[in-house]
């Protein structure tokens, strides 16, 4: 089927409602700001009084007619330009209010700290002598446990990528070479936490768990793999998907769980999302390896007992197109590797929610996940049928703030 064009796709007016109490919302913090520090006083509504706005919240008017991609444009820049009046504010104030949920942090002040964590292992780090003048590994993990691609060597250090996008150098680090398939626990950090379970079980921590379980899978099974994150760090999908592409890997596989719950069923909701604007092989590749992930992985939960699961009635493997017809989601459409999303269930789900928080459950879904990666490294077999349809979506933007780890 072709993508549909942005003229004949419409808005959802709760796409324009989420957008709406986001701008009453912070238009309401930016008025509680105004009062508190006496500034910008002519722009608030009815006034301050004692130091508080004397209208309280304020609330979005209703919306009429159909949205179109304009009224959904024009939200979204209004709401980048109230954050960033947020953040002027929170630091001019000397730091006594929030200034811990702006990007960079203010200027002059430390940001905060997310931790990566060590490995548990230990390595020989690779030195560089002095007169180093060979090609270095196209990635590394540092002393500190943060994997990273390589970009060069300069006066022997290792010119890298950190995980939010800067450039750095590092002095020593485990080498990552031949590494043929990448592992990408979604989310992290303290600004992208992803789907939180109704017992308090936080999707970026749950997919960091899988992810090791699946690492430890392949390294038994003698298939050199690498991860996108090791910690409870932030990353940014750019680059991750960069990270892919400089190990030359055969294989990206972006771990995730789902929200919001849509239906209960007595069938595992999995979804499977690959590639479809790419290149042919790569397309070709994705979608073997996703039908062979979708295979393992549901028939692999389908053996769990007692489980209310949320399906939606699609789930299967499957495009996901933009309303622009590119590929929805960053993890699938900026690999030029073969790469595929994985949606084990929904964490959103009590049920599910339950069963995800045991040892069993990684252990299991890791087991089915290492099968289909082996099938697909090791085999010409495909596993499921992509859904013909592709599922026209736009997913929220993921957040672009992102806190360096220390290196070394
Ligand atoms: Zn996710």
């Amino acid at each position: 089927m072709r993508a549909q064009s942005p003229s004949d796709t419409a808005f959802t007016l709760e796409d324009i409602k989420v957008r709406d109490n986001l701008v009453a919302a912070q238009e309401t913090l930016l008025n509680v700001y105004r009062c508190r520090f006496g500034i910008d006083l002519p722009v608030v509504r009815g006034g301050c009084t004692s130091g508080a706005p004397r209208q309280g919240f304020s609330r979005p008017a209703a919306f009429e007619g159909t949205p179109t991609l304009e009224d959904i444009e024009v939200r979204d820049e209004l709401i980048a330009v109230q954050e960033s009046v947020l953040n002027t504010y929170r630091c001019r104030f000397d730091f006594e209010i929030d200034t811990h949920i702006t990007p960079e942090g203010c200027p002059g002040q430390p940001g905060p700290t997310d931790t990566a964590i060590f490995l548990p292992f230990t390595f020989d780090p690779l030195v560089l002598p002095e007169d180093f003048d060979g090609d270095p590994p196209p990635g590394l993990i540092t002393p500190t446990g943060v994997s990273v691609a390589v970009l060069g060597v300069n006066e022997g250090r290792f010119v890298v990528t950190t995980p939010c996008g800067k450039i750095s150098t590092v002095s020593s680090g485990l080498p990552l070479s031949g590494v043929r398939v990448v592992v990408d626990p979604g989310h992290g950090g303290s600004y992208d936490v992803g789907a939180v379970g109704p017992n308090g079980l936080a999707e970026r921590d749950l997919n960091l768990t899988l992810s090791r379980a699946v690492l430890g899978e392949l390294s038994s099974r003698g298939i050199p793999a690498a991860s996108t994150r090791t910690g409870h760090y932030g990353s940014l999908l750019s680059v991750r998907a960069a990270f892919a592409d400089a190990l030359g890997a055969e294989a990206l596989i972006s771990i995730h769980h789902n929200a919001p719950t849509m239906r209960t069923g007595d069938e595992p909701g999995a979804e499977v999302f690959v590639q479809s604007v790419s290149t042919r092989q790569a397309r070709f590749d994705s979608a073997r390896l996703g039908g062979l992930l979708y295979q393992d992985i549901t028939a692999a939960l389908a053996g769990f007992d007692n489980i209310s699961w949320s399906r939606l009635s699609d789930a299967g493997v499957l495009r996901v197109l933009s309303t622009r017809g590119r590929d929805a989601y960053g993890m699938i459409s900026r690999p030029t590797v073969p790469a595929v999303l994985v949606e084990y269930g929904y964490l959103s789900n009590p049920s599910e929610a339950a069963l995800f928080a045991t040892d069993e459950y990684i252990r299991v879904a890791a087991k089915a996940t290492a099968n289909a990666i082996e099938a697909y490294l090791n085999t010409d077999r495909s596993g499921t049928e992509v859904v013909p349809q592709p599922r026209v979506f736009n997913p929220a933007s993921a957040p672009s703030l992102c806190n360096e780890v220390p290196l070394e």
